[in-house]
C-alpha cells in the first residue's frame, strides 16, 4: 500500500516478530520492526538458549562421577558461576547481533524502541518520539513471568530473568511451581551445586505431562537430593539480618535460603500498548484474541507467538509467523496447527514427549494399549549410576495408531523431535514393529515392544 510508510510493521522482536519481518522483507514488502529490548526475544536472551547453556554447565558433576566407572580419574573439579554467566552472554550477545542482521539484510528497518498503537494503522515508537503508518501490523510481544503480589516478601523474590544474571551463585534456593520452567532450574541449581527446594502447589510436577513421567522424574529428582514440596505453597518471604531469606510454606516450615525464585506462569505483554484505544479484543486471560488465522478483531492488526497463549514455544511462534505470511501476503490463508507438537523438558533426567497422554488417551478412546519399558541405560551400567530410562507408547486399540509417545530419560528432547514425524503423519504400532531397531541404542526400545504392558478399556486397565 504506497499510502502508509510500510507494508508491515512488527511490534516485538523475539522468535515470531523476527521470523515474519525476515520473510515479508525477503518478499519485498516495505518492513519495520520494533523491540523494546534486545533482539531475539524471549527465547534468545532469557529462555531457551541460556538455558540449556546452564542445563549443560550443570550436567558436569555426574559426568566427572560417571567417568570413574569407565577408568578415569578426575581430579577434584572446581566450577566458577561468573565464567558461566560471562561466556552465556558473550554468546547471546552474538545471536542477538545476527536476529537483527538477518531482518536488515533482508531489507527490514529495526527500530530499538517500545512500540505502540495509536490507531488502526498508525505505531508510536516512544524512544524515537514520531509515528510511522502501516497497512498491516503485528504484534509479537511475548510473555513475561507472572508476578505475585498477594505474597508477602514478594519483593524479596527473583524471576527466571534474574536467575540468569545472579551476580553469585546462590548456596540455597526455593523455586516455587511446577511447570517445565521451574523443574529446569531446580535440576541446573541442584547440579550446580545449590541445595534446592521446589515448593508447587498441585499434586505433582508437570501438570498436563504422562504422569508416569511426572513421577519417575520426581523420583529421580528426589533421589538426587533436590528436594520436592507438593500440595505446598510458600506464605511469606522475610529477609534476615544476614541478608538471606526465610520463607514459611505451607504445614509451617520455614526454608532459609539465599534466593526464592518464582515461577507461577507467565502472562502475554498487552498493557500500555494503546491496545484497548483501537478497541482490540482480549481473552479472560489477558491474551490478545485472534481467530484461526492469528486476525484479531481489527481487519489489519494480527498477533502471533506467547502474546495470544496458544502453546508458549519457541516453534510454535515461529510457525505462526510463517502461516501469518502465507495469509497476509501470499493469498493462501493458513491456519497454524496445533496438534501433536513434540516437546521436552530439560530436566535431568530430560523428558521428550509427543501426543496424548494415557490420561488423556483414555478420556477420548474406548480401548487404549500401553507399551511400557523401564530399563537403566547401558552407559549406566559401567558408571553404575541407579537411574531408570522409562520409554511409554499409548496406542488406539481399534486402529492401531500411536496416539502418544513419552520418554524419560537420556537425549529424549532429541527422540521426541523424530517420533514427532511418524506420529504427526498418523503412522500405527505395526509401523513401529516392522521398522528394524538401531543396536545399541536406547531407542531401539520403541520399536521392539511387541506387546502391550497393559489395555485400558472403557476406563478400566486390563491384563
Ligand atoms: C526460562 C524460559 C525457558 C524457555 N525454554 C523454552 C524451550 O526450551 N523451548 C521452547 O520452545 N520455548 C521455550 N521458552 C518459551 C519461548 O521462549 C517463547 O515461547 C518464545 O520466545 C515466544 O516468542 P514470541 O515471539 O511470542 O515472544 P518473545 O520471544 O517473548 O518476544 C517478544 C519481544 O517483544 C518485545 N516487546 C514487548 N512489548 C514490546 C513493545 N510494546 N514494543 C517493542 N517491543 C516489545 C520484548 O522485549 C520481546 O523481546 C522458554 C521461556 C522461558 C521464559
Amino acid at each position: 500500500m504506497a499510502g502508509y510508510d510500510y507494508d508491515l510493521f512488527v511490534i516485538g522482536g523475539g522468535s515470531g516478530g523476527v521470523r515474519a519481518a525476515r520473510v515479508a522483507a525477503a518478499l519485498g514488502k516495505r518492513v519495520g520492526i520494533a523491540e523494546e529490548y534486545r533482539y531475539g526475544g524471549t527465547c534468545v536472551i532469557r529462555g531457551c538458549v541460556p538455558k540449556k547453556l546452564y542445563v549443560y554447565a550443570s550436567q558436569f558433576p555426574e559426568h566427572f562421577a560417571d567417568a570413574a566407572g569407565y577408568g578415569w580419574t578426575v581430579p577434584e573439579a572446581s566450577f566458577d558461576w561468573q565464567t558461566l554467566v560471562a561466556n552465556k552472554d558473550r554468546e547471546i550477545s552474538r545471536l542477538e547481533a545476527i536476529y537483527k542482521r538477518n531482518v536488515e539484510g533482508a531489507g527490514g528497518e529495526a527500530f530499538h524502541s517500545r512500540a505502540m498503537i495509536v490507531d488502526p494503522h498508525v505505531v508510536h515508537l516512544l524512544s524515537e518520539d514520531r509515528t510511522v503508518t502501516s497497512d498491516q501490523i503485528l504484534i509479537a510481544t511475548g510473555g513475561r513471568p507472572a508476578a505475585h503480589p498477594a505474597l508477602p516478601g514478594h519483593e524479596h523474590c527473583i524471576f527466571s530473568n534474574e536467575a540468569f544474571d545472579l551476580k553469585e551463585l546462590p548456596k540455597a534456593i526455593m523455586i516455587e511451581g511446577g511447570g517445565y520452567i521451574a523443574v529446569e532450574f531446580a535440576n541446573i541449581f541442584h547440579g550446580l551445586g545449590v541445595d534446592t527446594t521446589l515448593v508447587y502447589r498441585g499434586k505433582e510436577i508437570l501438570s498436563r505431562f504422562d504422569m508416569d513421567l511426572r513421577r519417575m522424574l520426581h523420583e529421580t529428582m528426589e533421589k538426587k537430593g533436590i528436594k520436592i514440596l507438593c500440595h505446598s505453597v510458600s506464605e511469606w518471604v522475610r529477609k534476615r539480618p544476614d541478608g538471606r531469606l526465610d520463607a514459611l510454606v505451607s504445614g509451617g516450615k520455614v526454608l532459609t535460603v539465599d534466593q526464592v525464585m518464582l515461577a507461577i506462569g507467565r502472562i502475554p505483554n498487552t498493557e500500555n500498548m494503546g491496545l484497548e484505544g483501537i478497541g482490540l479484543e482480549m481473552t479472560k486471560t489477558g491474551a490478545i484474541a485472534v481467530d484461526e488465522y492469528s486476525r484479531t478483531n481489527v481487519d489489519n492488526i494480527w498477533a502471533i507467538g506467547d502474546v495470544t497463549n496458544r502453546v508458549q514455544l519457541t516453534p510454535v511462534a515461529i510457525h505462526e509467523a510463517m502461516c501469518f505470511i502465507e495469509t497476509a501476503f501470499k493469498g493462501n490463508p493458513t491456519a497454524p496447527d496445533h496438534e501433536t507438537i513434540a516437546t521436552a523438558v530439560f530436566s535431568q533426567p530430560e523428558i521428550g514427549t509427543v501426543g496424548l497422554s494415557e490420561d488423556d488417551a483414555v478420556k477420548r478412546f474406548p480401548d487404549i494399549e500401553i507399551y511400557r519399558a523401564t530399563f537403566r541405560p547401558m552407559r549406566h551400567t559401567l558408571s553404575g549410576r541407579d537411574e531408570k530410562m522409562l520409554m511409554k507408547l499409548v496406542v488406539d486399540g481399534a486402529s492401531k495408531k500411536v496416539l502418544g509417545a513419552h520418554i524419560l530419560g537420556p537425549d529424549a528432547g532429541e527422540m521426541a523431535q523424530l517420533l514427532a514425524i511418524p506420529l504427526k503423519a498418523g503412522l500405527t504400532k505395526d509401523d513401529f514393529d516392522r521398522t528394524m531397531a538401531v543396536h545399541p541404542t536406547a531407542a531401539e526400545e520403541l520399536v521392539t515392544m511387541y506387546k502391550p504392558t497393559y489395555r485400558v478399556k472403557d476406563g478400566e486397565r486390563v491384563g
